[in-house]
């Protein structure tokens, strides 16, 4: 009788401690890792030769947002595809739960720009969508977080005000329900509307809760230099981890400080972990980033919602005070990369100074109008930054590897538009470029800043390692060949050199090839104190 399921033989094991690689095989039963060591092949009911190859933990996207198309995309291709079997969803605010049914036209406007496909709907209670994501099967593990902004539009729509009092504790008491009921903790992204409209004082309040209950705060910052004051300031002040989401992006970001990362953002970082506020954070390796097109109208134009904005844009004596505030704004690197309407797809892939010297009109002209056009929906892609930056901050040890990205594939209904090549190659692209080419991080560096640390990062300990009795979330690659092949101009390609692929004990990537298998897991936070 075979005593494991699946034998990995004669690979070099990087574990995901950051420990330097030793040889060993890795015998799998069940779910879990059986054994790391030596095993008679004859033992196995399925061997896979891993010679020359490299075994190491899948890789946790602790910055991900596959909300919206893990529905349709339940063999989460562009993902598992990397070696990728966990990612954190939620984020920057964004969750598709909890719900009101006083706001919940509000919430469904919420989201649409991120909407690649229909979403069923037929959950209220963070517990309830948890439940519908369980019933609707994944490749891929997942760990929720809740978002801010849904929080706050479940209460107060799109209001721009501080909240009573009594709204502040219906948020407290929604974000209460969402921890108890298995959210690893908050998410904010405070550039977005309504998020932009609170003040620290109401993120202080509710990480409180998510203090008490073990979570962590996520923040994709105010965009200003003093965004990681305010990030730091509610660590100290909640007693809440602090995670730093794509700090490439939101430091690398800011003009003033592109090339000073070391003394601009992680010496701070350094100094506040020194007084025992518990800060970290994650990065992906571009330069570019990528997010919703309305999201490039100051956040002071979206009060009321949506169709108050759409209304506004229409108005020429908004679009002047827009062409003021709008600046500066460098609309050559500002690329469309999804738009939502069959109308004015060939602006896919264009920036928008591109589009507005074709429709002889001024980019906010342009921007304005394609809003209009899409109902306020659509991605575009920005260059934002430096390399030099990405590398400061990527070796940093607090730092681990995110990718910000959200699940899309080669064929079928998630093979739309041009999105960030983030989506499909970030860790090839880490062990690629910054391990093999440029030597920035050496390769058991840079897949425990994929595995082991974001997982520790949200208290699950029991996967990220290859180890005897962990979870057997395994990736093996080819170490010499593995590279991205999505670009910005062909994003929809998968990467190469990723061969196998396994998720709690089951393959979903063999020879390259996806399995079909849908073994992920819903994970939820247990380590609340008051249970
Ligand atoms: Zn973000």
């Amino acid at each position: 009788m075979e005593s494991y399921d699946l034998v990995i033989k004669g690979g070099r094991v990087v574990d995901g401690t950051g420990n330097p690689w030793f040889k060993a095989d890795v015998g799998v039963k069940g779910e879990r890792i059986a054994c790391v060591g030596r095993i008679d092949s004859s033992k196995a009911r399925e061997v896979i030769d891993a010679e020359g190859l490299v075994v190491s933990p899948g890789f946790t996207d602790p910055h991900n947002h596959s909300d919206w198309t893990i529905m349709a995309g339940r063999t989460a291709e562009s993902y598992i595809r990397q070696g990728v079997t966990t990612l954190v969803i939620g984020n920057c605010g964004f969750s598709l739960a909890p719900i009101s049914e006083e706001h919940f036209e509000d919430l469904k406007k919420y989201h649409e720009p991120f909407l690649l496909t229909d979403i069923p709907w037929n959950w209220r209670s963070f517990g309830e969508f948890l439940k519908v994501l369980e019933d609707n099967g994944s490749s891929v593990n997942l760990i929720p977080l809740v978002g801010f902004g849904t929080v706050r539009v479940a209460v107060m729509g799109f209001e721009r005000r501080e909240p009573t009092e009594e709204e502040m504790k219906r948020m407290e008491r929604l974000v209460e329900e969402a921890m108890r009921e298995g959210a690893f903790g908050l998410s904010t992204g405070l550039v977005y509307p309504p998020q932009s409209y609170a003040k620290t004082e109401e993120i202080v309040r509710l990480c409180r809760v998510v203090a008490r209950y073990g979570g962590i705060y996520a923040t994709h910052m105010r965009s200003s230099l003093e965004g990681l004051d305010e990030a730091i300031e509610i660590g100290r002040r909640a007693g809440v981890p602090v995670q730093i989401s794509h700090v490439g992006s939101s430091r690398g970001g800011i003009k003033e400080i592109q090339g000073r990362q070391e003394e601009a953002t992680l010496k701070p970082i350094d100094k506040a972990r020194e007084e025992g506020i518990d800060v970290t954070c994650d990065i992906y390796p571009y330069t570019a980033g990528s997010s919703y097109i309305a999201s490039l109208i100051p956040s002071h134009f979206h009060e009321g919602g949506l169709e108050k904005l759409l209304e506004r844009l229409k108005s020429d004596e908004v679009r002047s005070e827009l062409r003021e505030e709008l600046r500066g704004w460098e609309w050559d690197k500002t690329l469309v990369s999804y738009v939502p309407d069959e109308r004015n797809k060939e602006l896919e892939g264009k920036t928008l100074e591109e589009i507005s010297r074709i429709q002889g009109k001024s980019p906010v002209d342009a921007l304005c109008d394609l809003l209009i056009a899409t109902q306020g929906g659509g991605t575009y892609v920005k260059f934002w930054g430096i390399e030099e930056d990405v590398i400061t901050l990527m070796r940093h040890r607090a730092v681990m590897i995110g990718s910000d990205g959200w699940v899309h594939a080669a064929s079928g209904v998630l093979h739309v538009g041009k999105p960030h090549p983030r989506c499909y190659g970030t860790y090839p692209r880490v062990l690629q470029r910054y391990v093999r080419e440029l030597k920035v991080l050496e390769l058991e560096e840079a897949v425990r800043k994929m595995s082991s640390q974001p997982l520790s990062r949200f208290r699950i300990l029991d996967r990220g390692i290859i180890r005897e009795g962990m979870y057997a979330d395994i990736v093996v690659f080819d170490p010499k060949s593995v590279r991205e092949l999505s670009t910005y101009e062909d994003p929809h390609r998968y990467p190469e050199g990723i061969l196998h692929v396994i998720v709690n004990g089951v393959p979903v990537v063999r020879d390259g090839e996806h399995t079909g298998a849908t073994p992920g897991k819903v994970l939820r936070n247990v380590n609340s104190m008051e249970r």
